[in-house]
């Protein structure tokens, strides 16, 4: 690295934190010396809606993801969300979920020195040698298939590595934990046949089967007949937050079983017990709302996106105050402890969350921040580097070597 260079990323390192004198040396060279793989960010939203450029440099601009911020947090690789609002896209899922697997493309073709798109764990790395970020694709939410398995099948070949079984909404083949409680929707008592053939299909083709937001038994009925382990790419712990979208302790040993990865979500509401509280009694009042504010836009005729119930979003999650960074750490402690160290990761949720994350994490660049606290808590590097990429890193191997067995 020449000094020029050196400058420009001391610059942009000190321009992200103002906290950067909190990360020790050590803790700096721990997380400099991994491979940072995130597995969840609704950065496409932005990208599709706004035409937000990666490449932004804007001080100002409060999103979780850019290139600078990326480079600043020594994140290698992200997993792309591409999820498709069910409200607003009925009829036609699968040409939105198309379009947002464009916009990530044409990010990355917009950056060609900083970032490229990526299928597999040799792309990661190699990514990560010629210091790009690796953009990866996964779909959240089976909706997007359309029940179709030959979809599932073009969108592999489009490059998505992973999908969520379910969104928060129940679709033909998952129930999701969303809405399993509310009697309107028709339910399926967890994967139907056509669903454990969806997720067969996945082993073969080698795309990762997520359990992020399913119901309960959706989770158990895909653990019993994946052949390959599964990722939770942005779920965290109901043992310490009670909420439907964290996983229970049982959950986690049986992802430890089957050989998988639990990816901690950054999310205020699913890492912090008073603060889930204080959202989920604002909630009704949010909910109305986010309603008033969207039925006006389509009153004008406008049509709505993510981003328009995000702004509203945004106003009422700054009502509460951020839990503090060691929430987040605790839950990253927790399946550490039940699932065990090769077990864990990160799947932050950013720019899914309306900036409701802890006190500290306000985008990528803050990552070290994360590999600091573990430090802290008495973490060995090499354990370190398992939670900040390792471990999906290995999941996403072994299911490669799956499909190559299911395939030969
Ligand atoms: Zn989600």
């Amino acid at each position: 690295m020449n000094k020029r260079i050196l400058t420009a990323a001391l610059a942009l390192a000190l321009s992200f934190s103002a906290h950067s004198q909190s990360i020790s040396a050590k803790a700096r060279e721990i997380h400099n010396s991994a491979l940072v793989i995130d597995t969840h960010a609704d950065t496409p939203q932005r990208f599709l809606d706004e035409n937000y450029d990666i490449g932004s440099t804007d001080p100002k601009d409060n999103g979780h993801i850019s290139l600078d911020k990326a480079k600043a947090g020594n994140l290698g690789a992200e997993f792309f969300s591409i999820w498709v609002d069910p409200g607003t896209n009925q009829g036609h899922f699968a040409r939105h979920t198309l379009d947002l697997i464009d916009s990530v493309y044409e990010q990355a073709a917009r950056h060609p020195d900083r970032m490229m798109m990526a299928f597999s764990v040799a792309d990661i790395e190699r990514a990560h040698r010629e210091h790009k970020l690796a953009a990866l694709l996964g779909i959240e939410g089976g909706h997007s298939i359309e029940n179709d398995i030959r979809l599932l099948r073009d969108f592999y070949r489009l490059g998505v590595r992973y999908m969520t079984l379910s969104w928060s909404n129940t679709n033909e083949f998952a129930d999701s934990s969303g809405d399993i409680n509310n009697p309107k929707v028709e339910h399926h008592n967890g994967l139907t046949e056509g669903g454990k053939q969806i997720v067969l299909e996945m082993n073969r083709l080698g795309m990762l089967v997520d359990v992020s937001h399913v119901a309960d038994k959706t989770f158990w009925d895909t653990i019993a007949v994946t052949k390959a382990p599964v990722i939770a790419s942005h779920s965290s712990a109901r043992a310490l937050t009670n909420h439907p979208r964290n996983m229970t302790d049982d959950m986690l040993r049986a992802v430890a079983k089957n050989g998988g990865v639990v990816q901690v979500n950054f999310y205020s509401a699913f890492i912090d017990e008073t603060y889930r509280k204080a959202a989920e009694a604002q909630s009704k009042d949010r909910d109305a709302a986010v309603k008033a504010y969207t039925d006006q836009l389509k009153a004008a005729g406008k049509t709505v996106t993510y981003l328009d119930e995000d702004r509203v979003e945004r106003e009422w999650a700054a009502r509460i105050p951020r839990p503090p960074l060691s929430s987040l750490i605790d839950h990253i402690d927790h399946v550490a402890k039940v699932a065990g160290i090769d077990h864990v990761g990160l799947g932050s949720d950013f720019d899914g969350v309306s900036g409701a994350t802890p006190q500290g994490i306000d985008s990528a660049a803050d990552l070290p921040k994360i590999t600091q606290a573990l430090v802290d808590r008495g973490y060995s590097a090499d354990d370190i580097r398992k939670i900040l990429g390792g471990n999906v890193l290995r999941v996403f191997r072994e299911a490669e070597r799956v499909s190559h067995e299911l395939t030969k």
